[in-house]
Parts: C-alpha cells; structure tokens; sequence
C-alpha cells in the first residue's frame, strides 16, 4: 500500500494524521496530541493541547508537574472534534484511563487500539468492542500461539510457600495496581507492601473509584521479620535485590525473556495475546488492518489468503 494512503504516518516519534496537525502518542511536544494511556512509551510532557480520559489526565498530572498547556478531557463513547474531525475514546482494557482511540475521516472509521488487553481487570475500565473500516492494532505478543495464562491462575504461585516473602518487580503504573487487587482477591492471608514510587499511583486508582483492598508502603522491619509478606516494587530496582533467603523474587510480565532468573514465574501481561488479537481484529469487522509495536510476521501470514488486508503501518 503506498504510504500516502495509510490513516497514519509513523515517524518514530508518534503518530500523524496525514494533511493535519493532529497527532496520536507523540512522543515530542506538539501543538495537538490526543493521548491513549498514560505510560511513558505513548505519553510525554510539554504539548500546547492535549485529549485523553480524565484517568489517564489525573496520572499525567501526577507524572509531570506540568505536563499540557490546555487539556482535554472527553468521556468515553463522547465525540469531541479535534480541528474538525470527530473523535471518540472508548476503553482498552490496558490500564486505568485507557482508550482505544477513533475518528472518522474520508467516510471510514478508523481505531487505533493503542495497548490493550481483554483479560479481566477489576482495576480499570474494561475493554470495549467496536466496528471500525481501518484497525491499527498494537502486536505487542504477535507471536503464533503466544498465550497469557488467565492472571487469577498465575498469580496462586504466590500462595505456595507461606513461610517465606516474595519481591515482585512490576511495572509501578498499571501492573503493580492489577496485582495488588489479584493477591487481595485470590491470596488475602498475603500481606501487600509496595515501594514508594507505586503508592502514589495507589492512591490515585482509589481515587478514581477503583478499589485495589489492603496495601501499605513497604516497611523494612515488618517484612524481615514475618512472613508471608508480597513486596511489589519497580523492575528497575529488583536488580538490586539479590536472591535472599527470607524471600522469592519474580517479575510480572508476559515476556519470557524477563521470567529468566527469577525464582518464581509470574506470566501476567497487561497485553493481548494471540488469541485477543485475532479476536479483535474479527469482531471489528475492518478489511483494513495496520499493525504497530512488536513483530508483525506471524499475523501477516496468518491472513495472506484472507479478504483482510493487513501490514505494518
Ligand atoms: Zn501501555
């Protein structure tokens, strides 16, 4: 497909709809950004105006002291026009405040999932089925067959030593929220600690409604001396915990490359997997699919002798 005919150009710093200013997760300051989530690989400080949910404003703001000249914020399933094209969000299932990002233009609808996932997550607004022309789906986990295990089977590996603690890299926005209210749900004898820089982000799932059950910030006596104890900290810092004897380390991810290691295998991912890929791109009904993030091989393959067109955007 010629490039001029694409429904983006990806410039490596973010998305562009052609013949405009708009941009989808610019990863540079600009005029005009419309934001899907607040993780810091789609979201950055410093436009003059900015569109995303009122979840993802709320973590921008506690991410960045000043993070947007005017911000925006629409409800999901709302259309808002952004220099004239109308636009809407509706939730992705990723994380507290995601969106799957859509707008009609030149008589199509086109979706830009952003990151999303269909599991069930209690901690944010659940995924949202919608038909579209053009679909630019992420490929995060494009591998054939690649599965993530249902996170409430996952997580019960925690529950089989009691007379030990764990150390728990996970990422401190999203990740670390969703495994706090699994262990609460399905473990409750456990005992949550987290690390400083995720209680933040705590509170502000709390405050939007999205109740995670009994945390406190991690506390060094208390969790030398019981057990039985989860501390959930940022991966760039389990580095620093070397296997210990009072504890198990483990890292939340649905890559298996950050499972290696580790003292236990924690497969949860805030991503689709193969499976919700191809689920989504069928239930969208779009003949035109573009996929971004992560290998695309396998799912271009995977329709070559279907009526859907797909590539890589
Ligand atoms: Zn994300």
């Amino acid at each position: 497909m010629a490039e001029n005919n694409k429904p983006l150009i990806a410039t490596g710093q973010g998305y562009l709809l052609p013949d405009s200013e708009i941009w989808i997760d610019p990863l540079e300051p600009v005029r005009t950004a419309v934001i899907s989530h607040a993780h810091g690989d789609h979201a950055v400080p410093g436009h003059a105006k900015v569109y995303c949910t009122k979840n993802t404003a709320r973590l921008l703001r506690a991410r960045f002291r000043q993070f947007a000249g005017l911000v925006i914020t629409p409800e999901y399933n709302e259309t808002f026009e952004v220099d004239g094209v109308p636009f809407m969000f509706i939730p992705a299932g990723h994380m507290l405040g995601s969106a799957q990002v859509i707008w009609d233009r030149n008589g199509k609808r086109h979706n830009y999932t952003g990151d999303f996932k269909r599991q069930q997550d209690p901690t944010c607004e659940a995924f949202q089925v919608i038909k579209s022309d053009v679909l630019i789906t992420e490929t995060t986990f494009a591998q054939k067959g690649k599965e993530h295990p249902p996170a409430g089977e996952s997580i019960l590996v925690l529950g089989n030593n009691k007379n030990i603690n764990y150390v728990i890299g996970a990422y401190s926005l999203g990740k670390a929220q969703r495994l706090t209210h699994l262990i609460n749900q399905l473990l409750p004898e456990m005992k949550v600690m987290v690390h400083p820089k995720i209680s933040r982000y705590h509170k502000i799932y709390e405050e939007s409604g999205f109740s995670l059950g009994e945390w406190s910030v991690y506390h060094r006596q208390i969790f030398k001396k019981a057990t039985g104890c989860v501390y959930i900290i940022p991966p760039s810092v389990l580095q620093s915990y070397m296997p210990g004897t009072n504890f198990l380390r483990g890292m939340a991810s649905g890559w298996d490359r950050l499972q290696a290691g580790m003292d236990i295998v924690l497969p949860i991912s805030d991503h689709a997997d193969w499976n919700e890929l191809l689920l989504t791109i069928a239930e969208s009904e779009a003949k035109e699919v573009y996929t971004i993030h992560g290998e695309s091989e396998a799912i271009i393959e995977h329709y070559k002798n279907s009526p859907i067109k797909i590539s890589e955007l």
